[in-house]
């Protein structure tokens, strides 16, 4: 803990000092990834309270993920100022809602449902729309957008037309459905995510004696990744206000990425005009990565378009260099993945830590792959999403259990002979079928055993901490963290996807499906979208403090057409990739590697190895292109031109 409010200050560069020293909103801080924006924030907190100048009990930070939150409690606990409400949007209305909701509307507030798709699909059959599970998704996300931008059904098929969104089915039906759903979820009683929102909104704005109680309990605010804010999380946030502005806010333009749900970048970008004496602070030193990361970083930002590359700030190494990125072309999907596993298996065999490696893919329906190709390469790891930690099934039997064996305690002949505190929590949890080994294989019952692993790791780190606890101490820390959601950390390579990474940081990243119809994923149509997939590639990009391995596969499956090319995005960045918009080729030593499976059984992994650098192909006939102003086409002067993906594809079988 620093010794005085001053020393709070210390580690951080002159701009950064100018937020945490700022400690009046309106504020409003602009900058890149890994400039320091939530440091900066965290200790402008810190050196409040510290300082005396801020009750912690009076500041709520919001940021975007209970992961980010927790780290954030725990950073302010470092530096001194314990107390302060660090939630998210959700979790801080949840709160103040269960708080409120017996006096303002009576009762209790309704339960959250718990599987909303299923919800959705008995909405969808009480108006008899058959929907399949993908239509199923897509029309949840259909009315989570609806909601998050404040649309009622009736203007839904208008409002989503607008905003160009692409409905699974006709939007009157959509609008029907999600008529249906609301009716359904009044009827049973429950709640969803974004009710939690809309309801606080709702009290706040009925309810004078409410908004005035919440108003005088908390008078700082500070938002991390602003620019995802939603149009209902902004409307929370200015009934928080009311008519004040100790508001700080900061983010990256460039980092907007859940337009999809509703956020929009502009209340970022247009805060200096809705508030017009706002202290503004730019960022552009990046602390986190190595030059040649933050290199690739820029590049990707330099061939954006839109308003959020309009306000892009250069990032500014201040780390030595570091390895150049690897490129790594493989035959098929699962070849990727083991590619990845094997070069994972390496690190963590050369002193890596497999907390400090990171696996990031567009869609969660990749993940799978990478399970398999790690567990049976041996590595551990853990799926995102540990923020719901304490909600998963087997948490929750585990701490009944737990909470049992701790009633009993001496009493228990369990228990009897076993002396120390992480050994009777693993004893307990054996007696849950957990096993000291992980099970063989991969998915849903290895994440199980995962999640158990954690609770033993959680035991040890607690007894290590606290000399003579008992299990009923341990007991009561878990319920705390539960109440605050704060997940331990399983010890394992982190899979997450890209959406969900944002804030985060490893010294390993692999960044996969790098490919065409994967970044930008298929159904991207419009520019605007596409810039959303290239601002996801920045997301994933940044993320790494000195490593980057970026890969994609030819065919999905082993022996398939390959029918796939690595992302355009990368055009003019990877080694030879031709130009992109003018831009000369960046530097960069390294070639683009190509992995190949190995024979036999197999299960041998991948051996890539270095080729020259890939020559350029015409991407409608793949003949290879020697002329530059082809190669800058990427085509044949002779092949046409703008055609989409499925044109191609036939176009290229037609010539095959
Ligand atoms: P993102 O946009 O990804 O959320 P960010 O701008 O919030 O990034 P931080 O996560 O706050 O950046 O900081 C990135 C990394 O750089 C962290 O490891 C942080 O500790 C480190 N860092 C930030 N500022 C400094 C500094 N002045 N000196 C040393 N390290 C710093
Ligand atoms: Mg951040």
């Amino acid at each position: 803990v620093p010794d005085s409010a001053d020393a709070v200050l210390d580690g951080l560069d002159p701009e950064q000092r100018e937020v945490a020293t700022a400690l009046r909103g309106p504020v409003c801080v602009l900058a890149g990834a890994g400039t320091g924006k939530t440091r900066a924030i965290t200790h402008r907190i810190a050196y409040g309270v510290r300082a005396g100048i801020l009750q912690p009990s009076s500041v709520l930070a919001v940021t975007f993920t209970n992961r980010a939150a927790g780290e954030m409690r725990g950073r302010l606990r470092q530096l001194g100022a314990a107390g302060v409400q660090a939630r998210t949007f959700h979790s801080a209305a949840l709160r103040q809602l269960q708080y409120f909701w017996p006096k303002a509307i009576g009762g209790s507030l309704p339960r959250l449902v718990d599987r909303k798709i299923q919800l959705v699909a008995d909405a969808a059959a009480a108006c008899r729309i058959r929907l399949d599970r993908g239509e199923l998704r897509d029309a949840a996300a259909e009315i989570e957008w609806s909601k998050v931008t404040q649309t009622v059904p009736a203007d839904y098929a208008l409002a989503a037309a607008k905003a160009g969104r692409e409905a699974p089915r006709d939007p009157a039906e959509i609008a029907q459905l999600y008529a249906a759903y609301e009716d359904l979820k009044r009827a049973r009683s429950v709640i969803d995510f974004e009710d939690v929102l809309l309801l606080t909104v709702a009290v706040l704005q009925d309810r004078q004696d409410v908004a005035d109680q919440v108003r005088a309990q908390y008078q700082h605010f500070v938002v991390d990744e602003y620019q995802d804010v939603s149009p209902l999380q902004q409307r929370l946030l200015e009934l928080w206000l009311g008519d004040r502005d100790d508001l700080c806010v900061v983010g990256d333009a460039s980092q907007t990425i859940y337009s999809f749900t509703g956020a929009t970048p502009d209340h970022l970008l247009d805060f200096r005009v809705r508030h017009p004496g706002a202290t503004v602070v730019k960022l552009v030193r990046d602390y986190r990565s190595t030059p040649q990361v933050v290199h690739l970083a820029n590049g990707l930002l330099g061939q954006a378009r839109g308003r959020a590359a309009d306000h892009r700030l250069e990032l500014v190494s201040q780390r030595a260099a570091g390895p150049e990125p690897v490129y790594a072309e493989y035959a098929d999907e699962p070849a990727e993945a083991e590619g990845a596993a094997r070069r994972i298996r390496e690190l963590i065999d050369s002193g890596v830590p497999a907390a400090e490696i990171a696996v990031l893919f567009r869609t969660n329906s990749q993940s799978e792959t990478y399970e398999q190709a790690l567990a049976d390469a041996g590595v551990p790891y853990q799926l995102r999403g540990a923020e719901r930690f304490f909600d998963r099934p087997e948490v929750r039997k585990a701490g009944s259990a737990l909470r049992a064996a701790a009633r009993f305690g001496g009493n228990d002949s369990l228990l009897d002979d076993v002396v120390d505190l992480p050994s009777q929590v693993r004893a307990v949890l054996s007696g849950e079928g957990w096993t000291t080994e992980p099970p063989a294989g991969s998915g849903a019952v290895r994440e199980r055993w995962e999640s158990l692993a954690a609770l033993v790791g959680l035991a040890q780190d607690f007894a290590a901490a606290r000399a003579g606890a008992t299990l009923s101490d341990l007991v009561v820390e878990l319920d705390e963290r539960a109440g605050a959601q704060h997940a331990p950390t399983v010890q394992g390579v982190t899979l997450a996807s890209l959406h969900s990474a944002k804030g985060l940081e490893w010294d390993v990243v692999f960044l996969v499906g790098v490919a065409e119809g994967m970044m930008p994923i298929t159904y991207a149509k419009t520019d605007e979208q596409i810039e959303e997939e290239r601002r996801l590639l920045y997301v994933g990009v940044t993320r790494a403090r000195e490593r980057l391995h970026l890969s994609w596969a030819l065919a999905r499956s082993p022996g398939g057409r390959p029918s796939r090319r690595p992302s355009r995005f990368l055009k003019g960045l990877r080694p030879g990739s031709g130009t992109a918009g003018g831009r000369a080729a960046a530097g960069g030593t390294g070639g683009v590697e190509r992995g190949f499976r190995g024979g036999g059984g197999g299960t041998e992994a991948a051996v890539p190895r270095r080729t020259r650098r890939t020559p350029a192909r015409c991407r409608v006939c793949g003949r290879t292109l020697t002329d530059a102003g082809e190669m800058k086409l990427m085509r044949c002067e002779g092949c046409p031109s703008d055609m989409d993906e499925g044109v191609y594809e036939r176009l290229r079988e037609w010539r095959a």
